[in-house]
C-alpha cells in the first residue's frame, strides 16, 4: 500500500485551492491505485468527494471553494484505493494551515499530556454550517434571514442540521465568573468562559462548545499560537448560552453510565505509603518518556 506524505493546500487567489499530497518512494504499480480528494467544513467530516478516481496524480485545483469569509474552514483528505484488492487508506485531515514541524509535534505532545493528566476536562465540539442546503421550513429567500429563532431543523444556523458532526476534544476550562446584570427590564446572566485546548480540532466563531457539565457556550473569538506559521494551541473566549434557549435541545449522543468526563492519571500518589518512591518516580517520568 502507498503511503501519503507532504499534503499541502496552496492558494494565492480567490477562486481556487490549490491541494497537493505526494507518495513515500515505492516499488508497487503506481497504475494500480486511484487517488480521491475529500472535503470537509470539519475535520471530523462528513466528507464529501470532489475528486477521483485518479492514476499518478498529485494536485487538485479546487475550484468549488466559497473563500469570501475569514472564518470558514476547509479541510481536506487524501483516499488511496487499490483497484485490484479494493484496500484503501486514508491520509490525515489537512488545511492551508499546514502540519507542525518536529518542534511543534513535540509541544502539542507536551500540551496533551498536560490536558490528559492534569487540566483537562472533556467537551464537544460542533463546527457550524456556514453554507449548504439552506433550512426549508424558516428560512426567508427574500429577507435572508431565519424567521424562527426556535426551529429544530437549523437551531437558527439557516442550515439544515445546524452544525457537523461533534468532535470530541479535551480542554483547560477557567472557571467564568457569577455575575448578575441587572437592567431595569431584566436580569441576564452573561458569563463569558475562556477555554484553552490543543491545535485540533480548530474552533472557529460562532462554533458551539459543550462541557462536561453540559454547559453550552458559543465560541466568540479564536486566539492561536503557532510555531512557523502552524498552530500549536488555541485560546478561546466564549459565552455561554442562556439556558432554555433552543441550543439545549441539540442532542449529545453519549453513554452517561460509562463516560469519563475527566480523564484519570496514569500515575500513583507518589504520597501514598503503598506505593514505592521508585515506583511512583518511574510512573512520574514515563510521562516524559523516560
Ligand atoms: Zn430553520
Amino acid at each position: 500500500m502507498l503511503t501519503l506524505r507532504n499534503t499541502r493546500v496552496i492558494s494565492f487567489s480567490l477562486d481556487y485551492l490549490d491541494v497537493f499530497w505526494e507518495i513515500e518512494p515505492t516499488n508497487e504499480d503506481i497504475q494500480e491505485y486511484e487517488f480521491y480528494v475529500e472535503r470537509s467544513e470539519s475535520e471530523g467530516g462528513p466528507w464529501d468527494k470532489i475528486a477521483g478516481p485518479m492514476i499518478d496524480t498529485y494536485s487538485l485545483r479546487d475550484t468549488s471553494v466559497l473563500l469570501m469569509s475569514n472564518n470558514r474552514l476547509y479541510f481536506y483528505r487524501i483516499r488511496v484505493r487499490n483497484a485490484r484488492s479494493g484496500d484503501e487508506v486514508y491520509s490525515k485531515p489537512f488545511d492551508r494551515e499546514g502540519s507542525p514541524d518536529l518542534y511543534g509535534e513535540e509541544i502539542m505532545r507536551m500540551w496533551r499530556v498536560l490536558l490528559e493528566q492534569w487540566v483537562g476536562v472533556k467537551c464537544w465540539l460542533f463546527p457550524r454550517k456556514t453554507f449548504g442546503q439552506r433550512c426549508s421550513s424558516c428560512y426567508d429567500d427574500v429577507l435572508q434571514r431565519v424567521l424562527n429563532d426556535e426551529c429544530p431543523v437549523c437551531w437558527r444556523t439557516s442550515f439544515i442540521g445546524g452544525y457537523l458532526q461533534p468532535i470530541e476534544f479535551l480542554a483547560q476550562i477557567d472557571e467564568p465568573e457569577k455575575t448578575e446584570h441587572v437592567t431595569v427590564e431584566d436580569h441576564r446572566q452573561v458569563e463569558v468562559v475562556a477555554l484553552r485546548a490543543m491545535a485540533h480540532p480548530e474552533v472557529k466563531p460562532l462554533d458551539l462548545i459543550i462541557d462536561h457539565k453540559n454547559r453550552r457556550m458559543r465560541v466568540v473569538s479564536v486566539n492561536s499560537t503557532r510555531r512557523l506559521g502552524v498552530p500549536i494551541h488555541q485560546e478561546i473566549r466564549l459565552v455561554r448560552i442562556e439556558v432554555g434557549s433552543i441550543e439545549d435541545a441539540i442532542p449529545l449522543k453519549v453513554d452517561n453510565a460509562t463516560i469519563t468526563l475527566v480523564p484519570s492519571n496514569t500515575f500513583t500518589n507518589i504520597q501514598s505509603d503503598a506505593t514505592s518512591q521508585e515506583e511512583a518516580l518511574s510512573n512520574a517520568l514515563s510521562l516524559y518518556r523516560f
